[in-house]
């Protein structure tokens, strides 16, 4: 013993901008609640200083990051090697420093599923599911959902193009079709509507399809927020079975991040009980 404290493990979260991020004090929350010591920060850094910043983090010391809006596909150009999961999705949200390599995870996508399935209960084999906008974190969850079986993803977005190339990207693995909001059809009715438009986040409220929307049809806005965003009241107003924010996808997906960093699980169900938020 040398009598110096034990270096404390640095993890971060880095994104432009990066202040509203929950992610600080839900991985604080599980260092809490397993024992783990570490310490977790939030770190602002424009596109064009991210590969000096996550170099210059793993040099000091870093043991691992979380990527956010707008790096998450940028940041598969910079890792060593990268999970099956981030590399189908295009977008990595977890890097790990190991000696001098980086390895790239994505966590959303079976962050989303650990909700929707373990904690929610929905059943999604043989479901109608259609997910709206065609942005990072659709390509993220498509793999995962198709993992389940649908009966069919339908991707409905404000810009058509985007939605194809995803469907056509996906559909060798599943029954993936891609349209405008307009084109939905008003016969569909859909077991599960997703919103995975960054809509929400900036208050607005796109023209959805009203006529998706049946009193069988459980809702899930991927933003959340200490109040209803605008596509949870909608869902709610237009008579969905169940409307839900994605604040179980954000607790599992750090959880899955802060396992592959430390090799312990958290209770997420407890940590959601401590921000005071009901899934
Ligand atoms: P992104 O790559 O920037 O994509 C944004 C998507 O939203 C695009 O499809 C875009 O349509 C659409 N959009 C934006 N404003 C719109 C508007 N006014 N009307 C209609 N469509 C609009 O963002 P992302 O990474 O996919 O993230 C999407 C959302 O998911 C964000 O709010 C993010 O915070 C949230 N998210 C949550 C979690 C979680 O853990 N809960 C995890 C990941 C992401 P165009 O293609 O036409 O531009």
């Amino acid at each position: 013993m040398d009598g110096k404290p034990a270096a404390v493990d640095r993890y971060g979260v880095m994104g432009y901008p990066v202040s509203h991020s929950r992610s600080p004090v839900i991985h604080r929350l599980f260092a809490l609640q397993t024992g783990e010591n570490l310490q977790y920060e939030l770190l602002q850094v424009a596109p064009s200083k991210l590969e000096t910043a996550i170099r210059q983090f793993q040099r000091t010391g870093g043991k691992g990051l979380n990527i956010t809006l707008p790096h998450k596909s940028e940041v598969t150009r910079l890792v060593d090697d990268l999970s099956e999961r981030a590399n189908s999705s295009g977008a990595v949200n977890t890097l790990v420093f190991r000696d001098k390599e980086i390895f790239g995870d994505n966590t959303d996508g079976i962050g989303l599923m650990r909700d929707l399935v373990g904690n929610l209960g929905l059943e999604l084999k043989d479901a109608s599911i259609l997910i709206l906008g065609a942005g990072g974190a659709t390509r993220g969850i498509i793999g995962p959902l198709l993992d389940a079986e649908p009966k069919s993803i339908t991707i409905a977005n404000r810009t058509l193009s985007r939605a194809r190339v995803l469907a056509e990207h996906f559909s060798a693995s599943g029954p993936v079709t891609a349209c405008r909001f307009r084109e939905v059809k008003p016969s569909s009715s859909f077991d599960l509507i997703i919103n995975a438009t960054s809509a929400s986040a900036k208050g607005e409220l796109p023209p959805y399809p009203e006529s998706a929307v049946t009193d069988r049809t459980f809702c899930y806005d991927l933003s959340y927020g200490l109040s209803p965003t605008p596509f949870s009241s909608w869902a709610a107003r237009k008579g969905a079975a169940r409307s839900v924010m994605g604040w179980g996808m954000l607790v599992e997906q750090a959880a899955e991040s802060f396992d592959l960093w430390r090799g312990v699980r958290p209770d997420t169900q407890k940590v959601l009980e401590q921000l005071e938020i009901s899934a």
